[in-house]
C-alpha cells in the first residue's frame, strides 16, 4: 500500500470515523457560536461538471436586475465553504431579501440561524435541502437526480430521521472513497483531520465528495476540486463509490411530508427528458429549477417550457459553494425574475412576504 506512513493507521481510522459518524448526527441544538468557525482545507476552481451539472455552452444569461431571490445555496454544513451566518450576511449584502439554505441531507444550518437568541436576519429565510435521489434505472449520465425541498418543517422528527438515514449512508461512503484512495496511492487522511478539526464536528453536517476533493487539492494530488472530481471521484473514475439512499419518488414524498415544496435542481435535460419529468410530476414533484445560475438561455427557456407545460413551480437559484467565488461574484451571474420568486412565496404559503418585498420595490 503505496504512501501511508502512519504509525497506528488502523487506530487514525476508528477516531476518525468517529468523528465523522459525530459530525453526522442530527442534533437540534444550535451550534455552540464561535466554536464552529475554521477554514479548513479548500481552494481550487468547483465546476461540477458532470451530467446535470454540465456547463452550458450557449449564450449566457444576463440579469436584467440584481436578483433578489437565491432558491439554492450550500453552506459549510455539508458542502459549502461559509459559514450560514456568513452566507446569510453576504446575500443580504448583495441585495437578496429572500434566501433559501439548501444544505444536502441537513437542516443544521437553518436550525441554527433561527435558534432562540439569535439576532433576527438580514433577510427572509426558506428553510430547505437537496437530496441526491437516486435513478438508477432512468438512463441518466451521474444516475442522479437532485431534488430541492424548500420551506420544509424543521422541526419534523420524521423527517430529520431520513435525513439522518441518509447522511448515515454519506459517511459509509466518504469512509469508502478515502480507503479507496489510500490504496490507489493518494491518502488524504491528514487533511481529512484537519477538516474535521475545524468543522466537522458542528452536529447534522453533511459529508461528500466536493470535501474530498478539497482534501485531494490540499494534499497536492489535484490541481483543483474540479480536477480532483474529473480524474478520481466522478463515477467511472477509480476512487468512485457508488451512492446509497433514497430515490426520487421517496425524496419528493419525504419532502411533501414535512411540508415542503420539492423541485427538480439543474435538470438541463428536462425537455428532452419531458415524460420523466412528467411523473415525476404525477407522484407530487411540484417545482422545476428553472433560473438556474449555470444554464444559458436557450437550456433556461426550454425548462420554463416544461415548466409551464406541467405546471410546476419555477425556481431559480445560484446552486453556491463558495469555491471559485465570492458570493457576490456568484450573484452577478444570477437571474432569478421578480414574479418567479413571488409565485414561489405564494406556493409556499407566504403570501405575506411576497407582499412586504412588492411594497418595498415600488
Ligand atoms: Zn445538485
Ligand atoms: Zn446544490
Amino acid at each position: 500500500m503505496p504512501g501511508y506512513g502512519r504509525p497506528n493507521p488502523d487506530e487514525e481510522r476508528r477516531r476518525r470515523d468517529q468523528l465523522l459518524r459525530k459530525a453526522a448526527q442530527g442534533d437540534q441544538r444550535p451550534a455552540a457560536a464561535g466554536g464552529v468557525r475554521g477554514t479548513g482545507a479548500d481552494g481550487g476552481s468547483f465546476r461540477y461538471v458532470s451530467g446535470s451539472y454540465r456547463a452550458s455552452l450557449g449564450d449566457p444569461v444576463v440579469p436584467a436586475y440584481p436578483s433578489r431571490f437565491d432558491l439554492h445555496t450550500h453552506s459549510r454544513r455539508s458542502d459549502g465553504i461559509l459559514e450560514p451566518a456568513d452566507l446569510v450576511a453576504q446575500a443580504a449584502a448583495a441585495g437578496v431579501r429572500v434566501l433559501a439554505l439548501t444544505d444536502h441531507d441537513t437542516l443544521a444550518g437553518a436550525r441554527e440561524l433561527c435558534a432562540p437568541g439569535v439576532p433576527p436576519l438580514p433577510l427572509e429565510l426558506i428553510a430547505g435541502v437537496e437530496i441526491n435521489s437516486l435513478a438508477r434505472d432512468m438512463a441518466l449520465p451521474d444516475g442522479e437526480l437532485h431534488i430541492l425541498g424548500l420551506g420544509v418543517d424543521t422541526g419534523d422528527d420524521l423527517f430529520e430521521a431520513t435525513l439522518q438515514r441518509q447522511r448515515d449512508y454519506r459517511v459509509t461512503r466518504f469512509t469508502r472513497i478515502t480507503d479507496r484512495l489510500r490504496v490507489l496511492g493518494y491518502p488524504v487522511d491528514e487533511q481529512v483531520d484537519q477538516y474535521l478539526a475545524s468543522s466537522g464536528g458542528v452536529p447534522g453536517a453533511s459529508m461528500g465528495r466536493p470535501q474530498i476533493a478539497r482534501c485531494l487539492v490540499a494534499a497536492g494530488f489535484a490541481s483543483s476540486v474540479e480536477d480532483a472530481m474529473q480524474r478520481l471521484l466522478i463515477r467511472g473514475k477509480p476512487a468512485f463509490v457508488p451512492r446509497e439512499g433514497l430515490g426520487p419518488a421517496e425524496a419528493i414524498s419525504a419532502i411533501r411530508g414535512a411540508g415542503g415544496l420539492p423541485s427538480l435542481a439543474h435538470f438541463s435535460e428536462a425537455d428532452a427528458r419531458f415524460d420523466l419529468v412528467k411523473e415525476l410530476a404525477a407522484i407530487g414533484l411540484g417545482g422545476i429549477e428553472v433560473n438556474y445560475r449555470h444554464f444559458d438561455v436557450q437550456t433556461t427557456e426550454s425548462v420554463k417550457a416544461v415548466a409551464r407545460d406541467l405546471r410546476l413551480v419555477p425556481t431559480g437559484g445560484s446552486d453556491y459553494h463558495g469555491d471559485t467565488e465570492t458570493y457576490a461574484q456568484a450573484h452577478s451571474t444570477l437571474f432569478v425574475p421578480d414574479e418567479v420568486g413571488m409565485d414561489l412565496l405564494s406556493a409556499l404559503g407566504r403570501g405575506r412576504v411576497a407582499r412586504s418585498l412588492e411594497a418595498s420595490a415600488s
